[in-house]
């Protein structure tokens, strides 16, 4: 345990450091790391832990033995370029419980740049806001990773355990960043990732997965349609099959631990469609991008088995219709969900942690989104503690994160990190 004044100590230390953490984060906002081409951004981090006195280790993630492991997504970008970064502080002598520091570099497209009030890209902070793409999704948590980790030095103390800070890709499309970090051998025995969470625990969380669907048709002119098959139109039966899958597993969401009182916690969503070659032909194809949320405790292959097996029912003929071919590939997650098991010693160290930095309770929920968290625990068999700051619009036009929420889950992973790892004075 830290006392009461090494704690104060703490929380002044990341007051001190603030406004400096915050340009940090502008800088890392500053550096657009869509997926393929995270390295600048990634470069912006490892000088930064580099200057935290931290031993680098920089690898590019593609390897056979990602690919052959069972939580691997299938990807359609090179990795021969893309690189996890890890900063590994080691302590003179072990006496506390090591930790990993989690964040991903990559953010989704910022979409049509008109539709946003500034740049996405110039992280400006207005009303206690810091605006842009991957503000909230979660540079603001991946640099507060490296801030409340320094705040124990900048307070005098030094943990007793090894902590590795890791940055990595892949996060928002197939989660294989943080699984190449965990095949490298990086392993503790908690993990904290610093998602935008509303300044609660993720306690439970669903699989995801992507994948294309291909409907092929048959094109002709238009002056004789009637013996052509309209691949767009045939698409749309498909995602109306669909639409009933997802009203079949919400309608099972009482069976789910932590899910029962969701009001829609399957969310499947068409993030794209293409086809035809011609106005004025008959589509022979369309495509469909689709992702799929599943429950803790099904696979991946199941949940592929079933989006299959319904678009294959949808695919199959009618007295009004021919049967149409379409097939399923999956392209990006291929992840299971997690349950944070209640009453581990790293939810108990967080909860004191929060009250001390926010002056109340912390509270859980379950999120209906993907998390690198099922990384750590489904293949970790670690306690991860999916925690971060307030934000808004994530995805969307003007994300924001709320700069007082950032201020305080800085002080409450500090708080963390001290007491788990346990502290040295410096002297
Ligand atoms: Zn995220």
């Amino acid at each position: 345990m830290i006392s009461d004044t090494q704690a104060q100590r703490i929380l002044d230390a990341v007051d001190a450091a603030f406004d400096e953490q915050l340009r940090a984060t502008a800088d890392l906002v500053a550096a657009p790391s869509l997926r393929a081409d995270e390295e600048t951004a990634q470069d912006l981090v490892e000088a930064r832990m580099a200057a935290l006195g931290l031993e680098i280790d920089r690898w590019t993630i593609g390897s056979p033995e990602l690919e052959a492991h069972p939580g691997y997504g299938p990807s359609t970008v090179d990795y021969s370029r893309m690189t996890n970064v890890v900063g590994t502080y080691t302590p003179e002598r072990v006496e506390g419980r090591s930790l990993i520091l989690n964040g991903h570099i990559d953010v989704v497209p910022e979409g049509p740049e008109a539709q946003w009030s500034r740049s996405p890209w110039d992280a400006e902070v207005r009303d206690g806001w810091m605006y842009g793409r991957g503000a909230g999704d979660m540079k603001a948590g991946l640099i507060a990773n490296l801030f409340a980790f320094d705040a124990l030095r900048r307070a005098g103390l030094a943990p007793t355990a090894r902590v590795h800070l890791q940055s990595v890709v892949e996060e928002e499309c197939t989660g294989n960043g943080s699984l190449a970090a965990l095949l490298r051998g990086y392993e503790a025995e908690a993990v904290i990732i610093s998602e935008p969470e509303e300044d609660a625990l993720v306690r439970a969380n669903v699989g995801v997965l992507w994948c294309t669907i291909r409907v092929s048709g048959e094109p002709t002119h238009p002056r004789e349609m009637a013996n052509g098959f309209n691949a767009i139109d045939a698409a749309y039966e498909v995602i109306g099959a669909l639409r009933g899958l997802e009203r079949e597993w919400n309608a099972e969401r009482d069976r789910h631990r932590f899910f029962e009182d969701l009001d829609h916690p399957i969310n499947f969503n068409i993030g794209g469609i293409s086809g035809g070659d011609w106005p004025s032909s008959v589509p022979a194809w369309c495509e469909l991008r689709l992702r799929v949320a599943l429950y803790p405790g099904m696979t991946a292959a199941e949940a592929h088995a079933a989006v299959e097996d319904c678009v294959r029912a949808a695919a199959s003929g009618s007295a009004e219709r021919r049967p149409f071919d379409v097939r399923v590939t999956p392209d990006g997650f291929y992840a299971e969900g997690y349950v944070l098991e209640p009453g581990s010693d790293a939810e108990a160290v967080l909860e004191r942690a929060h009250r001390a930095a926010f002056g109340r309770d912390l509270t859980s929920f379950t999120t209906p989104g993907y998390l690198d968290g099922r990384v750590f625990v489904n293949y970790g068999n670690t306690p991860t503690l999916v925690y971060g700051p307030v934000s808004e619009n994530i995805h969307g036009f003007d994300e924001r994160v709320s700069v007082e929420s950032v201020r305080r889950c800085t002080q409450s992973m500090a708080l963390f990190i001290a007491e788990w790892c346990g502290v040295a004075e410096i002297d």
